[in-house]
């Protein structure tokens, strides 16, 4: 799988819709494209549309505080805007992710009223269907998917346990973790409710 295409229109410094395409892979080179540009010109903001189109929510990852940080901000001579939008084309011709799509358009909108939507191939989707997806796709936001500035070294010095996720990525057990996890707010979910339907009784029980 690779990554073919982004549309990034009112995100960060990007004012302008802008589409960068990206070099496919050959018989026997990987294709690198580099994004040259003098210091403030937001070649990071690349990285950041990235990562946030995938479903990043950590602001100091995204480099901002508020979430609509990431929308147009303005200048002096252009009006702030008020919408932000991503779109990240996946290429899976080659079945090298694991899942059902031959490409995959993976998109992210965030309005001033904090609104926020993502979008998969075309429909209207929930976060945590992304994040499976990708998941099952060996993809994530957070391990070696995307390698930022000092990450290697980051990855170097990390501990045990925070390395483990980037081995957890791998193996490819992340969607399980996952499903996992939703289970268990779910079950936290139901336990309040029945020691709610407890109380109730008690309450209820010697009027009866
Ligand atoms: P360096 O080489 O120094 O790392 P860079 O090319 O990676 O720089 P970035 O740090 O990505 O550049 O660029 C940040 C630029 O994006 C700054 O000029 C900043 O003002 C602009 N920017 C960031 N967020 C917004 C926003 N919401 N609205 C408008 N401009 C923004």
């Amino acid at each position: 799988m690779w990554l073919q295409r982004i549309d990034i229109s009112g995100f960060k410094s990007f004012a302008n819709a802008s589409t960068l395409e990206f070099l496919p892979p050959t018989a026997d080179s990987r294709g690198i494209t580099a994004i040259v540009g003098p210091n403030g010109s937001g070649k990071s903001c690349v990285v950041d549309a990235i990562r946030w189109v995938l479903g990043e929510q950590s602001m100091k990852l995204l480099r901002g505080k508020k979430s609509e940080d990431v929308i147009f901000a303005g200048t002096p001579k252009r009006p702030r805007l008020g919408v932000a939008e991503v779109t990240l084309h996946l290429n899976n011709d080659d079945g090298g992710a694991p899942i059902d799509y031959a490409e995959v358009a993976i998109g992210r909108r965030i309005y001033r009223s904090g609104e926020s939507e993502y979008i998969l191939n075309g429909t209207k989707v929930r976060r945590e269907d992304i994040l499976i997806l990708l998941a099952k796709a060996r993809v994530g936001q957070r391990t070696y998917s995307i390698i930022g500035q000092g990450m290697i070294d980051e990855f170097l010095l990390a501990s045990p346990t925070d390395r483990k996720h980037f081995f957890d990525e791998a193996a490819g057990i992340r969607p399980a973790e996952i499903k996992r996890d939703q289970a268990m707010t779910k079950l936290d979910a139901a336990r309040l409710n029945l020691a709610q339907g407890e109380t109730l009784l008690q309450e209820i029980t010697p009027r009866l």
